[in-house]
């Protein structure tokens, strides 16, 4: 029997409805209605259920055969939604016709009366009362975060088989699946890509995905409503999970223990997991041991920083998606220069084409130029220690290990040297910090090394040329 048939409808829609206006209050012969179903909602379902989900729903309003109930949480809205809710209605029309639909509100406070804790809370919640409940549990999901706007490269190409593989497989593949990555190379429209095709394939998937900072919110709103059974049953009955960001919990114990509670229930029922990070599992700082563990069973895939390909193939796309007319020795300027991240490199781009648009100038090399002035210069101060290594390795005709290594020998301690030199000149880091990063060398040695550089710069113009062009080529 479908819904149709029986012109029966449970409405899903969230409601956000101002309660002084448009309702109309329940007629005696409602209300009496709903106190039986009610009564017999018990027996229907049993006292656990009751006592956990349907004691504290309240009769709030009847218009156009829509008899509208309340319930304190989301929590509780869609897990009656799912579980309950159809029959509850059936009950509803077995008492009266005239009822067609049921809709399941939030309103903060709505306590039915009899229930104690209620009468505890009600103080606190008078202010709230019949307020609608703001927050979505869910993360709102990026609609532009697709499958089909994700550029694959080398450097995503095995997060990328990861995220497909959990779409396509008929099974769980691996448990759970663990993206990892810098800041803006994409972790976040791999996850949406991943909810936006489970929900296009499988709509009846109860995917949810949220960052792990907003789990925590709603853990510790939970833990304040004494409501964390309601929490956990809800994060139990999802079929797929997806946490991003997941160091966001880091030195929060208390909701590491309950996400780990979660996991553990939800990779016992078969359910997957997708989690993502800015490290990998293992160094991941303020996380608990035998969760870090935990996490690492499954695929850990990593994010590497963009290539220049890459980067060139993700500002094409671009181009193609804003219908934009910028030239292509724009978008290799920029896949050159804007090396950052992902997010900075659309950025930039979003620029250029919103500046030709309003100057109405078209888009040349020099405007680009002009216009990511600030951009430029500030991208220019961010070269990294591992960017000099591999220049001047290059340069040198060395092997970037070399840069790391005990050799002593002239031809790879001498562009050692001017690596540091430049790793002191170019970049924010201390000396102890950039000895770290040649393999652990003490502050000294990289004080003598730029010592040592200057000094051949003055007695050699030949050389200190040479530390010029390497100069230029970092710093663009
Ligand atoms: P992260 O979550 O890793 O910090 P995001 O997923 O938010 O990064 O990505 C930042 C921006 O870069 C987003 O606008 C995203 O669409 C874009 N982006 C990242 N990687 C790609 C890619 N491979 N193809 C297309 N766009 C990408
Ligand atoms: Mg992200």
């Amino acid at each position: 029997m479908t819904d149709n048939e029986t012109g029966l409808a449970v409405n899903l829609k969230e409601v956000q409805k101002d309660y002084s206006a448009e309702t109309l209050t329940p007629s005696k012969e409602i209300t009496a209605i709903w106190k039986q179903v009610y009564k017999a909602l018990r027996s229907e379902f049993g006292e656990a259920v009751f006592r956990s989900w349907l004691k504290s729903l309240t009769l709030q309003a009847q218009y156009h055969g829509t008899l509208e109930v309340s319930v304190p949480t989301r929590f509780m809205k869609d897990w009656i939604q799912t579980h309950y809710a159809k029959r509850i209605l059936e009950m509803c029309v077995e008492k009266s016709s005239d009822i067609k639909r049921l809709e399941i509100v939030v309103v903060q406070g709505a306590m039915h009366e009899d229930d104690e804790a209620s009468s505890k809370n009600k103080k606190a919640n008078e202010n709230s009362k019949q307020t609608p409940e703001k927050f979505e549990i869910a993360s709102p999901l990026d609609q532009r975060f697709t499958f089909d706007s994700f550029v694959v490269g080398k450097p995503n190409a095995l997060a990328h088989a990861a995220a497909r593989r959990v779409v396509e497989s008929a099974a769980v593949p691996f448990n759970p699946l663990f993206i990892y990555g810098g800041v803006g190379l994409g972790k976040t429209h791999l996850m949406h890509a991943i909810a936006w095709m489970i929900g296009d394939q499988s709509p009846e998937k109860q995917v949810m995905y949220l960052s792990a900072e907003k789990f925590m919110y709603q853990f510790v709103k939970a833990l304040r409503s004494n409501e964390t059974m309601a929490f956990k049953e809800f994060f139990r009955s999802v079929d797929v999970l997806m946490i991003d960001d997941i160091q966001f919990i880091a030195g929060k114990e208390s909701t590491q223990e309950e996400f780990f509670h979660t996991f553990n229930a939800l990779v016992d029922q078969n359910k997957q997991i997708i989690i993502s990070a800015d490290k990998a599992p293992s160094d991941l700082v303020g996380i608990e041991e035998r969760l870090r563990s935990r996490l690492a069973w499954g695929l850990v895939a990593d994010i590497q920083p963009s290539t220049y390909d890459l980067r060139l193939g993700i500002v094409q796309a671009k181009r193609d998606q804003l219908e934009a007319d910028v030239p292509d020795s724009v978008l290799e300027f920029l896949a050159l220069k804007v090396t950052s991240n992902i997010r900075e490199l659309e950025g930039a781009l979003n620029r250029i084409v919103a500046h030709a648009e309003v100057s109405k100038n078209a888009i040349t090399l020099e405007t680009t130029q002009e216009v990511l002035q600030d951009l430029l210069r500030s991208h220019d101060r961010r070269i990294t220690i591992d960017e000099i290594q591999r220049k001047v390795a290059e340069h040198y005709n060395i092997r970037l290990s070399d840069m790391h290594s005990a050799r002593r020998a002239r031809q790879v301690a001498r562009p050692r040297q001017v690596a540091m030199y430049l790793a002191k000149q170019l970049t924010a880091r201390s000396l102890p910090e950039i000895g770290r990063k040649f393999g652990g060398r003490d502050h000294t040695t990289v004080m003598h090394a730029v010592r040592k550089i200057e000094e051949l710069s003055n007695d050699d113009a030949s050389f200190a040329q040479d530390i010029e062009i390497l100069r230029r080529a970092l710093t663009g």
